[in-house]
């Protein structure tokens, strides 16, 4: 039998890494943890590291590492643990490691997925913003370094399962036409538009049909997190922006669809529940058992459909423009969003705020061209200072 595949889990005490690590635990013979990291739930990542018993563990700061280490020690492990983007880029990239889990939230996760890119891994990806940010020279680095990008985000992955092996030729030399995108429509799908001014963090993040941490539960709220998704699609899938089409599903039982140049339309269903799509990249091209329960099609009755009204989220009409803008626009796009939805978290805007700090940075930045790393990161920061200038004018 060959070995177990070594894993690594970036962003392992959040709710994507806790679902893998479920998924994982699942099957010992065919998956072993190379390396956990976390960055402010502590304890939890003990806890982990005292059940998977990885090589290393990495946390943010040299403090935080030494008592981990200490508590390691005590709980009899040699597990050694690594400090800051550096220990996450070598724990990416460790000549070790066979897969490595991207589940780290927003951009903080771009240079550790890069990493485990670079050095030609099987990635799996959730952190959507990295690919946002960089997705030209991302998915270039993809080919450069022979790396294998599979999507673990529920509709990336419905859509690769739904598409032909030899997708990467093209969507038109493939036969498809568009790809459905669908969303659940969050929170405030049907909330009346006056209300939406005094919606709370807590009713953002109570999602009817995902339990998710709270940054993309925000985004699914305003359903930027559609945006990014859209913007996600065009790079995994070489689409134009045209050619991805959001649709409500409140059900969130199809998780997406593509429609072919014949007339037919495959789907991808099953329980919303984020092991699926994990356990399918996982395992990919085999089917494991992810512990998710069969779909129960007379319970779930009806299957509805509806478009989404651009006056109630405005933030998938943004994002979509930013697509539509390509090269510097998406990065702006992303990297505002996060201030805006911290800032929303820490009560210091309102809900609606978001979409409105989102819309008039984007105006005041021009779009730019990405050749290289660097000014990703040179355009996120510049973006930053102006989402906190705005908030110095409108924030509370
Ligand atoms: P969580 O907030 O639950 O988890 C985020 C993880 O990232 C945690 O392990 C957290 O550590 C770590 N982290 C946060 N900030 C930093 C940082 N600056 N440096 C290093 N590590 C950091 O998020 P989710 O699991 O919900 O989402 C993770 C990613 O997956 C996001 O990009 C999201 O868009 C995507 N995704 C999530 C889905 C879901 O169902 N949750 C579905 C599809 C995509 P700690 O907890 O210790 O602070
Ligand atoms: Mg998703």
């Amino acid at each position: 039998m060959s070995r177990a595949q070594q894993i690594t889990v970036l962003g392992a005490t959040g709710s994507v890494g806790l679902s893998t690590l479920d998924v994982i635990a699942r099957h010992p013979n065919l998956y072993q943890v190379f390396a956990l990291t976390g960055f402010t739930r502590l304890k939890e990542l003990l806890a982990l590291c005292v059940r998977h018993v990885p090589r290393y563990a990495v946390v943010p700061t040299q403090d935080v590492a030494r008592k981990l280490q200490d508590d390691l020690v005590a709980a009899g492990l040699d597990t050694r643990v690594l400090v800051g983007e550096e220990g996450l880029c070598e724990v990416a990239g460790h000549a070790q490691v066979d897969t490595v889990l991207a589940a780290i939230v927003g951009a903080a996760g771009l240079r550790p997925t890069l990493a485990a890119v670079e050095a030609g891994k099987k990635v799996l990806l959730a952190n959507k913003e990295s690919l946002v940010m960089s997705g030209s020279l991302f998915m270039q680095a993809v080919r450069q370094h022979g790396a294998v990008l599979l999507p673990i985000d529920s509709e990336h992955n419905a859509i690769f399962q739904c598409m032909p092996n030899d997708y990467s030729r093209g969507l038109n030399a493939v036969g498809v036409r568009r790809i459905l995108l669908t969303a659940s429509g969050g929170p405030f799908r049907e909330t009346p538009l006056a209300e939406l001014h005094d919606v709370t963090p807590e009713q953002a993040c109570a999602h009817p049909v995902w339990s998710m941490g709270r940054k993309i539960s925000v985004d699914s709220a305003s359903m930027m997190n559609k945006g990014l998704e859209l913007i996600e699609a065009c790079w995994l899938f070489d689409a134009r922006p045209a050619q991805v089409e959001v649709v409500i599903h409140p059900q969130s039982v199809i998780h997406s669809l593509v429609d072919y140049v014949d007339g037919s339309v495959l789907a991808q269903l099953g329980n919303p529940d984020m092991r699926t799509p994990i356990a399918n990249a996982l395992a990919w091209p085999v089917r494991i058992d992810s512990g998710v329960a069969p779909l129960d099609l007379f319970s779930i009755a009806r299957l509805d459909f509806h478009a989404p009204d651009e006056r109630r989220f405005p933030c998938l009409r943004l994002a979509r423009q930013a697509a539509e803008a390509g090269d510097s626009a998406p990065a702006t796009l992303n990297a505002v969003n996060e201030v805006a939805v911290a800032a929303f978290l820490d009560r210091r805007i309102r809900y609606l705020e978001i979409a409105s700090m989102i819309e008039d940075v984007l105006g005041q930045q021009s779009v730019i061209a990405l050749d290289e790393l660097e000014t990703v990161f040179e355009v996120d920061s510049k973006a930053r200072v102006l989402a906190e200038q705005w908030l110095g004018r409108h924030g509370r």
